[in-house]
């Protein structure tokens, strides 16, 4: 089962994308994960990117369609992934959709954690404040979340109707507890994405 997470920072998506993991032996593909990797080793890309993730802003689409072709390339892919931060724009949807039909691949289910921006704002206020700074990541402040969440409505939130047009659309109430949220999509899974 290969799986895409959509909703705005702060959803809950690799929490959730954690719980999946185990309980369907999938692979978290976290596109943030791979880019602040490259970041913390300095490598090239990392110097490229660093500024433009600080700053809230979406890496290149040909970046993250490069990267993501080669992760799913490799063998830990093979029972199935769940992609965590990608596809960000319709671009990158459209590639992606490219890259897996060469592969003889498809995605199963999307699903959307849909939540309300006031109150994320603020349970994202509440994390800044109770996390040190030195555990903070770099774009853990809240000038770049207000960015990032502007970035997710005009560039990623398009990407929706896309594949509720494909019927492969699953959307959960992700203002709901932790655990609400994971059996919502459990019964979705289960069920085959009939809508909870
Ligand atoms: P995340 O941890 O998924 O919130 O990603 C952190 C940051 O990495 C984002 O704010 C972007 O700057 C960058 N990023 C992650 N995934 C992508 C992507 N698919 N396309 C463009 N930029 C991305």
């Amino acid at each position: 089962m290969n799986l895409i997470f959509l909703g705005p920072p702060g959803a809950g998506k690799g929490t959730q994308a954690q719980r999946l993991e185990e309980r369907y032996g999938l692979v978290q593909l976290s596109t943030g994960d791979m880019l602040r990797a490259a970041v913390a080793s300095g490598s090239e890309l990392g110097r490229r990117v660093g500024a433009i993730m600080k700053a809230g802003e979406l890496v290149p689409d040909a970046v993250m369609v490069d990267m993501i072709a080669d992760r799913i390339g490799r063998p830990d892919c093979e029972g199935g992934f769940i992609l965590d931060g990608f596809p960000r724009t319709i671009a990158q949807a459209e590639a992606l959709d490219a890259m897996l039909e060469r592969k003889g691949l498809g995605i199963d289910h999307v699903i959307e954690l849909a939540v309300d921006e006031t109150a994320l704002l603020e349970r994202i206020r509440t994390r800044i404040a109770s996390t040190g700074a030195s555990q903070r990541r770099a774009d853990d402040n809240e000038e770049t979340l207000r960015n990032r969440l502007a970035v997710y409505r005009n560039q990623t939130a398009p990407i929706l109707p896309y594949y509720r047009d494909c019927g492969m659309l699953v959307s959960i109430d992700g203002m709901a507890p932790i655990d609400e949220v994971t059996s919502a999509i459990n019964r979705a899974l289960d069920q085959g994405a009939q809508q909870p």
